[in-house]
């Protein structure tokens, strides 16, 4: 077990051997936490306005598409999320990573002072690179570990290789996720009914079959289901279908691996601004009102779903778990 395992942090502190190095740390961690906690909040504190509202310019790109391209570009947080060491010496694989809700996490994981591991596609390269940077500049180690998660054997390689990479795991993040807007049945292919649940809840099975003889007491998997798990689109339904899987197996897996310290749980967005909506998530035509339906009138954007991943991985949520976090603008839930 490496030094900075969780555990091994708790043995020694409980141990009363704190050595004067790990005390001015973590007085330098507190300074930070201090810093942070006390910085003047330059975002707009009202809700219906911090963030952009529709209408927005109808667009689309290919699939998976590019955070660059998006108009407006999304908000990951990249100036605004403030760190205070609560996932410290933590290691983390997050699916989905390169973009979007995914790379909101990373970008605040890694400011909370994890180490992290993140896949994604070929295709995103582009947006994968702008990841390592963030991770980097967070003062952390960054691993992008690219490939198909449709693949059984490649989510078990991935897990192989982030835990040979990070030396440990202590959070998996299963966020990645296929969406293909369809108005009827009919128009739903059998290629995408398999490729839709193999990426959305076969990969999920895999990740965390794979993960779990690696996790340690105080570890948390969190996978990313949907307010259309509750409340499926019509126009999304084989989609809708993974996201009531996913939020189902949280649940359920939570009560197995309670007993050996870890917490699993889901989290349920409503509209967010991401590339999974302008590459076919959504009919191109829904695109310029997207979120305007909700009561604060706007999507979401991904850093403001960071904080939900940040309490799940960290110890602070050590008594949710087998748990769904909506945030879907005002509606939506159970
Ligand atoms: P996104 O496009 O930024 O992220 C989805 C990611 O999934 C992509 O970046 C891609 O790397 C990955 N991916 C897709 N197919 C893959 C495959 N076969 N193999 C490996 N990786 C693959 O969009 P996002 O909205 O941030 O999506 C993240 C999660 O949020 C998804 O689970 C999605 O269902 C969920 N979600 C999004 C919304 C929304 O409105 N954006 C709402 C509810 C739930
Ligand atoms: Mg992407």
């Amino acid at each position: 077990m490496s030094e900075n395992h969780p555990d091994a942090r708790r043995r020694l502190l409980l141990g009363g051997t704190v050595a004067s190095g790990l005390a001015a740390a973590i007085g330098a961690t507190a300074a930070r936490a201090d810093e942070a906690a006390t910085a003047p909040v330059t975002r707009d504190p009202n809700i219906t306005t911090a963030y952009p509202r529709p209408p927005f310019p109808e667009q689309s790109q290919p699939w998976p598409g590019l955070t660059g391209k998006m108009v407006p570009r999304p908000d990951h947080g990249e100036t605004s999320y403030k760190g205070s060491g609560r996932l410290a010496g933590r290691k983390a694989l997050v699916t989905g990573g390169d973009s979007g809700i995914g790379r909101a996490a990373v970008i605040a994981f890694a400011r909370e002072g994890a180490d992290v591991a993140f896949n994604y596609l070929p295709a995103e390269e582009a947006d994968a690179q702008e990841v390592v940077k963030l991770i980097e500049d967070a003062g952390r180690k960054a691993y992008p570990l690219p490939g198909d998660l449709r693949s059984a054997d490649f989510c078990r390689q991935l897990v192989a290789d982030a835990v040979q990479k990070l030396g440990g795991l202590d959070i998996l993040v299963s966020n990645a996720a296929m969406q293909h807007a369809a108005p009827s049945i009919l128009d739903i292919s059998d290629q995408q009914f398999d490729d839709t649940f193999k990426c959305n809840v076969y990969a999920l099975f895999h990740l965390s079959k794979a993960a779990l003889p690696h996790l340690r007491p105080g570890a948390s998997i969190i996978a990313t289901s949907s307010v259309n798990a509750y409340d499926p689109g019509e126009g999304i339904i084989d989609y809708a279908a993974t996201k009531a899987a996913i939020a189902n197996f949280c649940k359920g897996l939570a009560k197995q691996v309670a007993a050996k310290g870890i917490r699993v749980n889901a989290v349920a967005p409503g509209p967010f601004w991401t590339p999974l909506q302008v590459t076919g998530g959504q009919p191109t035509a829904k695109l310029p009102t997207f979120g305007a339906d909700t009561p604060i009138g706007r999507p979401g954007q991904p850093a403001e779903l960071a904080p939900v991943y940040v309490l799940l991985a960290s110890d602070e949520g050590s008594y949710i778990t087998g748990q769904v976090y909506g945030a879907v603008g005002g509606h939506g839930g159970p």
